[in-house]
């Protein structure tokens, strides 16, 4: 039986052999692997809080997992935790329509959301990629974003309520009304990364489908044209629904990939431009981007026909992390952040760190947000690429940063960026926020060592033991 599929309790309900344990050895971020020691598949918050309560008094380190989509680490059981997996806790519990608000098990996978409430008009918004098998769970640990959070904001902006169960076993709600007095519990909970305790129960904002939806394509040859409409079209004050890139290399990947729209293979970039809203001047905001790419020597543009059209390039482009598997044996994702208005300085400076390292980089981005996707492609099997990989997808993260950007848009830091984070905090800003997550997890027993580097000291100290013994 897979522990998945909904029975309950009993010796199904806990995975310790080597060959089960494996498949939980990475997440979406496979450069590191480390066998958990056990899993646990709780189906409801008093199972939880009753296997949080067991790991808290023997002092086991745990960790909560959803679908494992994540990109930074974030559920890898690199110190051979317990992983408290929420894949059985997948109940949509309640829909209120009147108030357009649902509650959710932290399982439920993201796209059945707006798939379930789709008939009576609703919608979910944020979409991120792997929206077909990542948990809403998971979206509230990496405060997940997505094409369309451009012009309806990211997960923390759907969160309306959480139930937690806290390091120690209790279990503590949040939010729920409309302004909620005290601290914003829910704004430090969300993105927090699963290390403050494990959500249980989630209430999130439902939409209104929009009237209307119009989508265009825009065909450069130019990356850099590309780039300066991407500005021009938000300074124009438009705000699309979606405003997302891909460059030559990744249009070669998609291309080559399970969903072709039959792109040129010499473009320089692709913008993909939608829009949405009531029917009635929709067409003139299309017609208004439509001129300002022209302004920037666009070469061809297209408009969907229809929603088949529109559909198949999202899947075009949705599915571009994957597709690069078409053109190289592995690759890296990034997900830096910076002001739109630098994104040809620092694509520019990308391709200096391709040419550095000698690796091909494919840009796939939520452009409007300035949220970088640079893929790193190298090829495992050759000896010095991994690393190589790592290297340059760092300085690519130095670069976001320096121009005034961040290390994550929506991936999280896991354990994969921990170190990157001295790009933007010193010392003293990361002792102030490892403060407040020891104030829900004083003894680091839930996802421990992920998100925060250790204090430099400790680094120091480190490297010194390490030089004696060489
Ligand atoms: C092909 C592909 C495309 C992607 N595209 C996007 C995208 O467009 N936008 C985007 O934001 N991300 C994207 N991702 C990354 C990933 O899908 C998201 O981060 C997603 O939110 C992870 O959900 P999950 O259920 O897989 O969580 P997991 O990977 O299982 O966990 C992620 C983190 O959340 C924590 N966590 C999980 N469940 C809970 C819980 N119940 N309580 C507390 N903490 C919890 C975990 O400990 C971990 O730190 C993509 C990934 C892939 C593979």
């Amino acid at each position: 039986m897979h522990p998945g599929d909904g029975a309950t309790g009993g010796p199904t309900a806990v995975l310790h052999r080597y060959e089960d344990l494996v498949a939980y050895e990475c997440d979406g971020y496979t450069l590191e692997k480390s066998l958990p020691a056990a899993v646990v598949f709780p189906k409801s918050t008093e199972e939880v809080s009753r296997a949080v309560k067991y790991l808290h008094e023997r002092r086991i380190p745990f960790l909560p997992r959803g679908a494992g989509t994540g990109l930074s680490g974030g559920a890898i059981a690199q110190g051979g935790e317990v992983i408290v997996s929420l894949a059985r806790m997948n109940k949509l519990l309640s829909i209120d329509y009147l108030n357009r608000r649902a509650v959710l098990q932290p399982g439920y996978i993201n796209l059945k959301l707006s798939n379930s409430i789709s008939s009576k008009g609703y919608y979910y918004a944020p979409d991120p990629s792997s929206q077909a098998t990542c948990t809403i769970g998971g979206n509230v640990g990496e405060n997940a974003g997505g094409a369309h959070c451009l012009k309806y904001g990211v997960t923390t902006n759907h969160v309306l309520g959480l139930e937690l169960v806290l390091p120690n076993g209790d279990i503590v709600k949040t939010g729920g009304t409309l302004d909620s007095p005290g601290y914003d519990l829910l704004g430090i909970l969300t993105g927090s990364e699963g290390t403050m305790g494990i959500v249980t129960e989630i209430t999130v904002r439902i939409l209104k489908k929009p009237q209307g939806v119009k989508t265009v394509l825009a065909l450069y040859e130019d990356v850099n044209d590309a780039s300066r409409a991407v500005s021009e079209i938000i300074a124009a004050g438009i705000i699309p629904a979606a405003l997302e890139m891909m460059d030559k290399i990744a249009i070669e990947g998609v291309e080559s990939g399970n969903y072709p729209v039959g792109y040129p293979r010499d473009l320089g970039a692709v913008l993909i431009v939608e829009v949405d809203g009531i029917e009635e001047g929709l067409q003139d905001q299309i017609d208004h981007i439509i001129a300002v790419c022209q302004r920037n020597r666009v070469r061809e543009v297209r408009q969907a026909d229809d929603a088949q059209e529109r559909a198949r390039w999202w899947a075009n482009r949705k599915t571009a992390f994957g597709a690069m598997g078409t053109i190289s044996p592995d690759y890296l994702v990034q997900d830096g952040v910076i002001p739109r208005s630098k994104l040809p300085e620092v694509l520019a400076k990308v391709g200096e760190i391709s040419a550095k390292y000698k690796l091909r980089i494919a840009n796939v981005f939520h452009a409007g947000d300035g949220n970088l996707h640079p893929l790193i492609l190298f090829d495992s099997r050759v000896p010095g690429e991994t690393e190589r990989a790592v290297a340059a997808g760092s300085e690519v993260l130095k670069v976001c940063a320096d121009v005034g950007g961040s290390i994550t848009g929506e991936h999280g830091v896991g354990i994969e960026k921990m170190e990157d984070m001295r790009f933007i905090f010193n010392e003293r800003e990361i002792q102030v926020q490892t403060d407040i997550r020891d104030v829900f997890n004083p003894h680091s027993l839930c996802n421990p060592d992920k998100l925060f580097p250790k204090p430099a000291r400790c680094v120091e100290v480190k490297k010194f033991v390490a030089s004696t013994k060489e």
